[in-house]
């Protein structure tokens, strides 16, 4: 499953933020959040005031992937409209470094990132396509995915969680064979 790239990129960084800048558990670890989790996500530096509008976002995007998780689709549409709505997302046409035109969404309120994740995320759901984002199965993780496989069989966060979740599964299956 492809959206467009835009989409593809957008709903990609919706995924690490979260998974960044929210606490909980990523494969049995407790998540520390902080700034330099902010900077690895945008591949650049983040000062402490973008780092707290980022958090503040992430904490908005994470209902998102728990409800389309659940199936909730009517709650992800709800959220996601929340999401444009307050950060005034604008659709701009833009053309810069040698890009053809091509459209933008920015944020006439709150951090950029605001209106580009929202955006991203209401173009999952025009796609019905909210089956694609997701929450790790495995014990003891609670980070989220977009699930971009041709037969929409992601179930984990990471190879690491989906490894760790085979090997327990192997474990328990030969103990209980006599
Ligand atoms: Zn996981």
């Amino acid at each position: 499953m492809n959206f467009d790239s835009y989409t593809d990129r957008v709903v990609g960084v919706a995924a690490a933020l979260v998974n960044a800048l929210t606490p909980g558990e990523h494969g049995g670890r407790p998540v520390r959040v902080d700034a330099e989790r902010a900077a690895a996500v945008l591949g650049r530096p983040v000062g402490a005031a973008e780092a707290a509008d980022l958090t503040r976002l992430a904490g908005r995007l994470r209902p998102v992937f728990l409800a389309a998780e659940d199936g909730a689709t009517d709650r992800v549409a709800e959220l996601v409209n929340t999401l444009l709505a307050d950060y005034r997302s604008e659709p701009r046409l833009s053309r810069h470094d040698g890009e053809p035109w091509h459209l933008h969404f920015t944020s006439a309120a709150g951090t950029e990132w605001g209106a580009a994740c929202a955006t991203g995320l209401a173009v999952v759901v025009d796609g019905q396509a909210t089956g694609r984002l997701g929450v790790c199965r495995a014990d003891g993780c609670d980070r989220v995915y977009v699930d971009v496989s041709r037969n929409a069989s992601r179930r984990f966060c990471s190879e690491a969680c989906l490894n760790r979740t085979k090997v327990a599964a192997f474990r328990a299956r030969a103990r209980a064979t006599p």
